[in-house]
Formats: structure tokens, sequence, C-alpha cells
């Protein structure tokens, strides 16, 4: 469908805007609840899948669960009396969206098989080409595309040769039977500690190949009991006072320190990794194996309840010597053995500079997303790039990711958001987007603050772009609250 109109004087309030969302996963959802909360009703909601529900509905793998408290992970204006445990397992929490989006009316509004492909910005709005050629036009982009959303398959030799049923994490074939299969994974973040605590018993044997080792956080992951759901009913504050006591303890005891390297909590997480390894992993010679020689949130913390028992049980083999090439009877790795395999799971993480990519997006006077992302993506909070007005992101570059609930985030963002949709709804001005000397800024005191962080205390992992600097939200929780409070109008550029 194509809406024209002209666009209207900067000095008067606005009733006609249309906004396009792209993607229907977690954010986009929350865009659309949220625009006709605003009384703001003219939008479109592009997914390129044939179901909503994002990162949830890409992954399937075995095992695949939340490692955010489940009250946390949770809408704050939709709390969910039905969550199983304290962390929930993907298929609910994909349940939990489809329920939410229905309980809005947004998930009759999806127009599902639409992939964004091009968005231009011509005359004070967006041109958007669909994969079915169809086009549409809007005065706001609201890309909500996720972030861990464009599979990485590793660079080894031979990694098109196997003979076996290969995939990876985010594409888990469910017609491939594993029980009584000799299955190899490949990696050790938060993902594959998923699958091997959950597959190493159904298998006749899982080898875990490991490059880099991890530090494990203990967690437990109690049900809750009937009675206890019933209270949730009864008392939904009582969900509001779960939520608030573990978000204030993740807030102050981890996602505040973890810009400040030298923070002594830093080093009780540490000690708390050490003993849970060194009080779960019996030999001797495994335990050192499985021992990371970086510190612990360096990387991605991995929260796990059983991954230690896991990779102790009789049918699990860790596998840490280097990786040579892929065969079509297995994994041969450096020392000429080669490792036999029915399956091989790629758990080998995600292309996590794309964002909106590889769609084509073209803002003010021709400047290309391409070319301004040529070097590393950036965005001024997270949320605007110059040259690109009325575009905004939730969940882009510099965002807090990691160990974080992307809900809480993509909220606090999107408030932010609809502050300077209202510049424009309210007729101050017709086009926003941050300027030049904001992003510079904001992207200098950004990379300096980067160098005190965890990330940046001799490991590598996700989070670091191709200069090795941390590209995550690099100061404190509370910072980023208070940014997303109210915008400084003088950083952006307004016409
Ligand atoms: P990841 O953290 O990027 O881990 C990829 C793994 O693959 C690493 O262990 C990496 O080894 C290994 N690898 C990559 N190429 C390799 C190669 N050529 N040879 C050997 N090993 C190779 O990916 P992920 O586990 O999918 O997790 C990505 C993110 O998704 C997480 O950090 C988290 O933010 C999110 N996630 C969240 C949850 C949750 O519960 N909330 C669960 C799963 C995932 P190196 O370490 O040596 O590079």
């Amino acid at each position: 469908m194509t809406t024209q109109t002209e666009p209207a004087r900067p000095d008067s309030p606005r009733s006609d805007l249309r906004f396009l969302i792209l993607g229907a996963g977690m954010s986009g959802i929350l865009t659309a609840i949220k625009l006709r909360e605003a009384g703001l009703n003219d939008f479109a909601i592009y997914e390129k899948a044939d179901r909503l529900g994002g990162t949830w509905r890409e992954n399937e793998y075995a095992g695949v669960a939340c490692d955010v408290p489940a009250h946390m992970y949770t809408y704050s204006f939709a709390p969910n009396p039905e969550w199983s445990n304290r962390f929930a397992a993907g298929a609910e929490i994909q349940e939990y969206f489809e329920g939410v989006a229905h309980r809005y009316g947004i998930d009759e509004l999806i127009q599902y098989g639409k992939e964004v492909r091009r968005c231009e910005f011509v005359d004070g709005r967006w041109h958007v080409e669909l994969s079915d050629g169809s086009t549409d036009v809007g005065d706001f982009v609201i890309a909500a595309t996720g972030v861990l959303h464009h599979p990485a398959y590793p660079d080894i030799d031979g990694v098109d040769d196997f003979g076996g049923a290969a995939f990876h994490s985010a594409r888990w074939d469910h017609d491939v039977p594993l029980e009584g299969k000799r299955v190899g994974v490949i990696g050790t973040g938060s993902t594959a500690i998923q699958i091997v605590s959950a597959l190493v018993d159904r298998v006749a044997e899982l080898s875990l190949f490991q490059r880099t080792a991890q530090w494990v956080m203990p967690i437990e992951n109690p049900a809750y009991s009937e009675e206890e759901k019933a209270e949730f009913r009864r008392r939904p504050e009582a969900m509001e006072e779960i939520r608030a006591e573990v978000t204030k303890v993740f807030t102050e005891r981890f996602a505040n320190i973890l810009g400040d390297a030298e923070s002594p909590l830093l080093e009780a997480i540490h000690t708390a990794c050490e003993e849970n390894l060194e009080n779960s992993v019996k030999d001797p010679v495994l335990r050192e194996r499985l021992r990371p020689d970086y510190r612990a949130a360096c990387k991605r913390l991995i929260m796990s309840e059983d991954f230690y028992e896991a990779i102790q049980h009789p049918n699990a083999n860790l596998v840490t010597e280097e990786i040579e090439r892929i065969e079509a009877g297995g994994i041969r790795t450096r020392d000429g053995e080669l490792h036999e395999l029915d399956v091989l799971i790629f758990a080998t993480g995600f292309r996590v500079d794309r964002f909106m990519r590889p769609m084509e997006v073209i803002g003010r006077d021709g400047v290309t997303l391409e070319d301004a992302w040529r070097e590393n993506p950036s965005a001024y909070m997270a949320i605007t790039v110059p040259s690109f007005p009325n575009l905004f992101m939730l969940n882009g570059p510099n965002g807090p990711v990691g160990n974080f609930s992307l809900i809480d985030v993509a909220e606090l963002q999107f408030s932010y958001i609809m502050q300077l949709i209202e510049q424009v709804r309210s007729g101050s001005c017709r086009e926003l987007s941050a300027s030049q000397e904001a992003l510079e800024r904001f992207d200098s005191e950004r990379k300096e603050a980067a160098k005190h962080t965890i990330w940046a205390s001799g490991c590598k992992s996700w989070y670091l772009d191709s200069d090795g600097i941390p590209a995550a939200w690099p100061w404190t929780f509370d910072r980023f609250r208070e940014e997303m409070d109210k915008p400084h109008l003088d950083d952006f550029e307004t016409r």
C-alpha cells in the first residue's frame, strides 16, 4: 500500500504521520503497541518470515532458554503469571510474544513474508521497497531488525565437506534425529552451552569443540509452583516486586560495573566462577582444560546450572585440540585424530555488525548506510545516524547488549524515540537525526570509556568491533536510563 501526502509545514501539528516498522520481533511488537498507545495508528509492520517472534522464532535449538530471569525478561506493561521457571525456555517466550501480540491486536496487522529490501529518504519521507515488489511510504522508519540475527559460519577448511547432517544453531533442523547419534558441537558460547546440557544424555556421544574456555556462573532454575502462579494472577504486584528486585540486583551488581574493569564486584564474580569450576569439576585435568585464561565477564558470561555436570557425563567428550579441517566423516584436529560424527552443529554465533543490512538504506543527499558504516556500525545513543532523518533503531549499534534484558533496553529506547516523534507531531520540526558533530563526540567518548570496560581486559568476543574496541554501551546502565529519559535536542539536526 502506498500513502502519498505532502509533508506539512514545520509549524503545524501533524495528525497524518505514518510509521513503517521493520521486523515483528520483541522490539517491533513493542513499537506497534506503544505507537497505538500514543494515538499514532497509521503504521505498517513488515516481517520477512511467516511468524512473529524474532530471535525466539529463529532459535529453536535443543535447550534454548533465556538466562535473564523470566519476570525481568517480560514487557513491563504485560507481566506473565504463567512463567514456568525462574528462567524461561525459548518456546515459552515465543508463546508469550505471540500471546501479547494477539492480546494487543498487533498480530493481525503484521504483514508476513515481506522483507524490506530498500529504504530511501525522498522529499522528507521514507520510501520502502519490499521483497514481493510492493512499496510503501512513511514519515518514520523504526528499525526493529535485531542484533543476533545473521548466522556466522566458521571459517574452517572443508566446512561444506561434511557427509552427515550439519546446521547452525539458529537454523536447527528438527528432521534430523539425534537420539543414538555421534553429535559434534563447535563453539562454547551461551548457545553451545545450552545445547550441550540439553543433548548430552539423548545422544550416543557428544563432542564439544572448544576453541576458548568459558567462565560459568552457577544459577538455579526452580519451577514456579501452582500456588505461586495463582498468587501472581491474583496479585500482579507480586510479579512487579520480583521484577524490581531482580532488576535492582542486576543493575547494581552487574550492569553498572562492566564499564570499570577494576571494580571489586567484578572480582567477586570472577571468584564465584572460579569456585564453581573448582567445586563442580572433579577431574583436575578436565578442570584445567575448562579453565579460561582471561577474566570472568570479559566475554559474555555463561549462566548455567548444569553445563559442568553435562561435560562430565560419560557421553561427553571435550575436544580442545585445534580443528584442522572438516571431512566427510567428522572433524580432524591438528593432532591428526579424526573425531567421527553423524551430526555437526555450528554454535558459532552471529554476524553482529549487520543490523538492518543487507537492506539498502539511502538517507539524505544519497548517503547510504553502507557508507556511513563502512568502518564500523555506530549510532548516536544507539538510536540515530546523521543524514538518516526520522529513522530510529531499537537495539541498534552501541547499545547495552550481552547479559541484559533487551526488552528493558528496547522499552527505554522507545520512550526516547517517542520524544523525538513528538517533536515532529507537535510541529516543532519535520525531520530530525543526530548531528554529525554529536555522533563524533558520542563515538569518541564511547571509545575512550570502552578502554576501561571488562570487555577490553584481554579476550576476544563478539563485543569487539573490527578495530578490537568494545562496541557496546560502555557506561553504567543507570547512565543509559538517564540518557534515555530525555533527548538532548541540541545534538540533533532538525529541519
Ligand atoms: P558466540 O557467543 O559468538 O559464540 C560463538 C562460539 O563459536 C565461540 O565459542 C567461538 O569461539 C566459536 N567459534 C567461532 N568460530 C569458530 C571456529 N572457526 N573454530 C572454533 N570455534 C569457533 O555465539 P552464541 O553462543 O550463539 O551466542 C551469541 C549471543 O547470543 C550470546 O552472547 C548472547 O548474547 C545471545 N544468547 C543469549 C542466550 C540467553 O540465554 N540469553 C542464549 C544464547 C545466546 P571463540 O570463543 O574462540 O571465539
